[in-house]
């Protein structure tokens, strides 16, 4: 069977869904297909969560898809929560853009902006239909592009669009690591969770986001029992406070490039605002909207400097906690229950009573140890070099020579404007990419704010070929 469309869309998380709303609200005609493996458009990973704790990591007032009114998450709250939905938001007892809603719930949301960009998209003959498979493979001519589906069937189209998120590493099967990846329990399974002896010692990789996701699990499904966290720094995440306005100095002074004068100038800057009682992340905050323009105008010199000595610090501090989760790990951490080492992970360990040993190297230290618990959750993190991403599409895409990897092989390259750069570094005329698989291009490339806004740049570019 074979299909054919004038945007194909491989993946329909946040980023392929909020692009097929943009093209959808755009004058003309033309027929998107979104190819999905999940049953339902619009989640991807981080919306299908179903536990009311696994919330945004952002208030509603910084977390809307739409580029052009940043009050449009807290406008669908409100009318939301006052046709009965998510009574527990009233415990928070702040305004509604102060919110932290629960992730499954920002999945309602993009759905909801989904069916109206259809029916807007209906009055001018425009039409999106999720074709519920994966894509295996690619192929790339002058004037269309062919995919192939792991169902059988083919698709055409004028162009195609890869939106095809993070790939966990947790899932990532790898050399290093696959024994981990298959003795480690999902960090947002809180059924499997239950079944563990409440008591007992449960052993978690990494440190950030998804490592408080996995103590809010753990919490949700009854564990009482000691939680140890190892990661390469032992950093924990900041918790996101609600900080003032601060002068955009970056904006003032195109001359900070490098990681180092950049890190010595937010210092001064944070120095400044604690002088004044002003909270160290309103400085911080301002430099989120420049990290793309620096991170594409870096040497790669700098931008490894940047990944080797900035990244970690950057990750606790800007990929800040939500309160209600901060708040549970603060009080796990003072009751002794959960503790952070910083010490790197060497191999599994046979663990001869049942449960699960990890041999560990603690930082500063030459000797290794083996620690045991009952059960290990995998929070290490994201796997962005597609060499190593060992799924169909990536493979063949990269066997077929029509992606190279990105800067640091992070992700792909691409041009500016998001079109996907061959092996040989010519910019196709027909495949296109967004979100977390530009990575390498832009650093930040995977919060709702920088999806929603490529999505709309994109679709623009996209309808000015049509
Ligand atoms: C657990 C978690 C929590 C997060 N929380 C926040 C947050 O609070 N705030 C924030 O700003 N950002 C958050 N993020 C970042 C988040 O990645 C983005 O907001 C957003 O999910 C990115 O959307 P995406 O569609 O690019 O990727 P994804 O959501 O990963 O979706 C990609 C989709 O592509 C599909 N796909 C992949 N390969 C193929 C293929 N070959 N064929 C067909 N389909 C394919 C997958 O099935 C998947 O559904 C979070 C991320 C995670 C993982």
């Amino acid at each position: 069977m074979s299909l054919s469309a004038d945007v194909l869309i491989i993946g329909g998380g946040l980023s392929g869904t909020m692009l097929a709303v943009q093209l959808l609200r755009l004058p003309g005609q033309r027929k998107i297909l979104i190819i999905e493996p999940r049953a339902e458009l619009g989640r991807g990973e981080a919306y299908s969560a179903v536990e009311l704790g696994h919330t945004l990591n952002g208030n509603a007032a910084r977390m809307s898809v739409d580029p052009d009114n940043p009050d449009d998450l807290t406008q669908w709250l409100t009318g939301h929560i006052a046709a009965g939905g998510w009574p527990e938001s009233a415990e928070q007892n702040v305004p509604v853009s102060e919110l932290f809603p629960p992730r499954g719930l920002f999945g309602v949301y993009v759905q909801q902006r989904l069916a109206e960009a259809r029916a807007i998209g209906a009055q001018h003959g425009s039409s999106v239909e999720h074709i519920c498979a994966e894509v295996t493979d690619l192929v790339s001519a002058t004037d269309s592009v062919r995919l192939s589906l792991s169902d059988g069937q083919t698709l055409h189209g004028a162009y195609a669009v890869l939106a095809t998120g993070m790939f966990p590493a947790a899932r990532t099967p790898q050399k290093a690591s696959s024994g981990l990846n298959a003795a480690a329990l999902d960090p947002w399974d809180v059924t499997a969770m239950r079944l563990l002896d409440p008591q007992s010692a449960v052993l978690i990789i990494g440190s950030g986001l998804t490592m408080v996701d996995a103590v809010v699990s753990l919490e949700q499904a009854g564990h009482r029992g000691p939680i140890k966290v190892f990661s390469r720094h032992g950093l924990l995440p900041h918790v996101r406070r609600q900080p003032p306005a601060w002068v955009d100095f970056l904006a003032a002074d195109h001359n900070l490039r490098t990681p180092r004068q950049l890190l010595r100038e937010l210092r001064r800057q944070c120095q400044i605002a604690s002088a004044q009682g002003i909270d160290w992340q309103a400085p911080l905050d301002t430099v989120r909207v420049h990290i793309a323009r620096l991170w594409s105008q870096a040497s790669d010199v700098q931008r490894r400097q940047f990944v080797r000595h900035v990244r970690p610090w950057w990750e606790s501090h800007h990929h800040r906690s939500p309160p209600l989760s901060a708040q549970l790990l603060e009080r796990l951490h003072g009751a002794g229950r959960l503790t952070i080492d910083a010490a790197s992970f060497k191999r599994l360990e046979p663990s001869p009573e049942g449960g699960i040993g990890i041999r560990i190297r603690r930082r500063g230290e030459s000797e290794t140890r083996v620690v045991m618990g009952a059960a290990l959750i995998n929070s290490s993190g994201i796997e962005y070099d597609w060499r190593r991403v060992a799924r169909p599409l990536p493979q063949q895409l990269l066997a077929r020579g029509l992606v190279q990897p990105g800067p640091l092989a992070l992700g792909i390259a691409a041009a500016a404007d998001g079109s996907v750069r061959d092996a040989e570094g010519h910019a196709s005329r027909r495949l296109f990419a967004m979100g977390p698989p530009l990575r390498g291009m832009w650093w930040e490339s995977t919060a709702v704010t920088d999806v929603a806004l490529q999505a709309k740049a994109l679709a623009a570019r996209l309808v000015s070929h049509g």
